[in-house]
């Protein structure tokens, strides 16, 4: 197995710390919003190269965090807390915000047949494990404490932003935005935060430093390290980790245990919308809820990721997604008309079994997911073997692609209402995206009086008969 090394540069050839055993640990979700397809193509990318490493025979061990506390709105410990923020503009509470966006996550992770890791953690539920390495980098001389804040300095250790190989000059030129006047270098950052900027802050806890909460990074370092161990084999997340979360998170961690802490970096590129990347701040924000209601299936999004490599930059449009549902719709045909003339053989052909093992090595150089789905193709339109050869090849492709190519076209429940009434959950739709409350009113009244009511779901309106 060959995997690109972001802390290298280079593609390397896979030796995990235990034989047969591989650690792995990916960075999850701030849940104050949806996640936005971005920030899917991430996990989808995670969960590839989880099934790639088990099919080459190893045992998986994946982790991954739910971020429900100290991410805040800035990079540099600026900005607001993005959890109290959402629960603010939103009237509820963090913890209902958080448990509220965790389940639509999920929701939307299995909608993509993404795994779930071995291990999910909450940040919140390990605070004393943060405190704890807080104390363990106190006790080494990595900290210090100002304006009721304390920091990690990243003077003490040598290799700061090894990771991101920022440059002296990078390191000097310190923040982009407003520098907290508390840090001795503008690239030190908070462990743990007493002095909040906001009043009643919900979620603080007590610790020998005050009442307050952590900074982001460390959760990572400490979750990690509890259930993988002080030195493990893969970290992974989205390239725009490397500058700041993750350099963070290698200083505070290898600082504390004076080794290295992980073997392998991986990093999946950015989903982009026009020429920009996807994020939650900018006008370009889709979830995976508001393409199913435009029609399409979660799976047809995992296989336009597919189409593209991890590392390269994908562009999001409409005409690419259809292109991807087309293409799986029509696999899963071929594959139906398949099953229906497949006679059982006692075992798969010598040339279905070669193009098992190009798919495998397309898999394991890299992770070549497009070159590995169009060996699928090849493989499903070569008439030289049987329908049995191929349905078996496929079955076994799917294995990694998780495209569920095998289950039945689903009959597609009866819509209630007219295309009438659907005509006017429309333009209701359109009078709320323009703010026209009014109309939108009149609308759900006017469904009313036909014996409907309307509810707003995460993947759009929907009717009940009123009984
Ligand atoms: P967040 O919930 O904001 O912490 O982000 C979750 C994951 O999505 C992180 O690993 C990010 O690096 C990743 N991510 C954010 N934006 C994008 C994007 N446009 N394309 C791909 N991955 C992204
Ligand atoms: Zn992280």
């Amino acid at each position: 197995m060959k995997l690109y090394n972001t802390m290298s540069r280079q593609i390397e050839e896979f030796v995990p710390i235990v034989p047969g055993k591989v650690s792995m640990y990916c960075c999850g979700p701030t849940v104050y919003n949806y996640a936005h397809i971005g920030n899917l193509r991430t996990y989808i990318f995670e969960d590839v190269l989880k099934r790639t490493l088990e099919r080459a025979g190893y045992e998986v061990k994946h982790v991954m965090n739910i971020t429900d506390v100290g991410h805040l709105t800035g990079d540099g410990d600026d900005g607001e807390d993005k959890m109290e923020k959402s629960a603010r503009e939103k009237g509820q509470s963090v913890w209902d915000i958080a448990e509220f966006y965790t389940k639509a996550f999920f929701r939307d992770e299995e909608a993509l047949n993404i795994i779930r890791p071995d291990v999910v953690c909450k940040a919140t539920d390990h605070i004393q494990d943060m405190i704890a390495l807080i104390k363990r980098l106190e006790e080494g001389g990595h900290t210090y404490t100002s304006g009721g804040n304390v920091y990690f300095s990243i003077d003490s250790i040598p290799d700061y932003g090894k990771l991101a190989r920022l440059s002296l000059d990078d390191l000097k030129s310190g923040a982009r935005i407003e520098v907290d006047s508390n840090k001795k270098n503008p690239k030190d950052f908070v462990l743990w935060f007493t002095n909040s900027k906001f009043s009643g802050q919900a979620m603080i806890w007590d610790s020998p430093w005050g009442r307050g909460y952590p900074g982001w990074h460390i959760e990572c370092s400490a979750m990690s390290m509890k259930y993988l161990g002080e030195h493990f084999d893969i970290h992974c997340g989205g390239i725009d980790a490397i500058p700041v979360h993750h350099t963070n998170e290698i200083a505070q961690s290898e600082a504390a245990t004076g080794k290295t802490w992980v073997n392998y970096w991986c990093h999946g590129e950015f989903l982009l919308m026009g020429n920009a990347k996807m994020s939650k701040s900018s006008g370009g924000f889709v979830t995976l809820p508001s393409l199913e209601s435009e029609g399409y299936e979660a799976l047809d999004y995992r296989y336009f990721c597919l189409t593209g490599h991890y590392r390269s930059q994908l562009k999001f449009s409409y005409e690419a997604l259809d292109a991807a549902r087309t293409a799986r719709k029509g696999l899963m045909e071929r594959l139906a008309s398949l099953r229906a003339e497949a006679e059982q053989q006692e075992e798969v052909s010598d040339s279905a079994k070669s193009y098992m093992k190009a798919f495998d090595e397309a898999m394991e150089n890299d992770l070549g997911a497009p070159q590995a789905v169009s060996i699928l193709w090849k493989m499903v339109k070569d008439n030289s073997l049987s329908a049995y050869d191929r349905l078996s090849a496929a079955e076994y492709m799917d294995g990694i692609l998780g495209l569920r190519l095998d289950r039945k076209e689903e009959k597609k429940e009866e819509r209630i209402g007219s295309d009438e009434d659907w005509a006017l959950v429309e333009e209701r739709k359109e009078a709320k995206k323009n703010k026209d409350y009014k109309r939108a009113d009149e609308i759900r009244e006017e469904l009313r009086k036909r014996g409907f009511s309307v509810k707003d779901t995460p993947s759009g309106a929907i009717l009940e008969k009123i009984v």
